[in-house]
């Protein structure tokens, strides 16, 4: 009984090994589909997406500040907001500009109507 087991245990444990190699070599292969992907569609932005300059406004102080798209991605980001480089604060958000009075205002203030004329500045929604 014990033997019959030990040869039954050893057959299983090769069929084990082909299995596991087979579902190793998958997995590589998945792995390796879902890197090149992500490569592809998520990576860094072309060039001459990252050498576009791009004006954000403090949403503290109101300063505008135009830097390349690839600095403000160095900059970081969060919660939407990109980091001010002379604060260092994330307080850079996207502009808006009041269609009324023609006024930049950050996206975030824009729903709550433009700061100069009071009219809604959001074109977009
Ligand atoms: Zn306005």
């Amino acid at each position: 009984m014990v033997r019959n087991l030990l040869v039954l245990g050893s057959l299983k444990e090769k069929n084990v090994k082909t299995w596991l190699v087979s579902l190793l070599i998958i997995l590589v292969v998945v792995a390796t589909v879902v890197l090149v992907n992500w490569k592809t569609t998520a990576s860094t932005p072309p060039p001459e997406v990252l050498a576009r300059e791009v004006t954000r406004i403090d949403i503290e102080t109101g300063e505008l500040i135009t830097l390349p798209a690839s600095e403000w991605i160095e900059q970081g980001e969060k919660d939407g907001l990109y980091k001010n480089p002379k604060t260092g604060k994330y307080t850079t958000d996207g502009i808006v500009i009041c269609e009324s009075c023609g006024k930049k205002i950050s996206l975030r203030k824009s729903k709550e109507g433009c700061p100069k004329c009071g009219k809604p500045a959001s074109s977009g929604g």
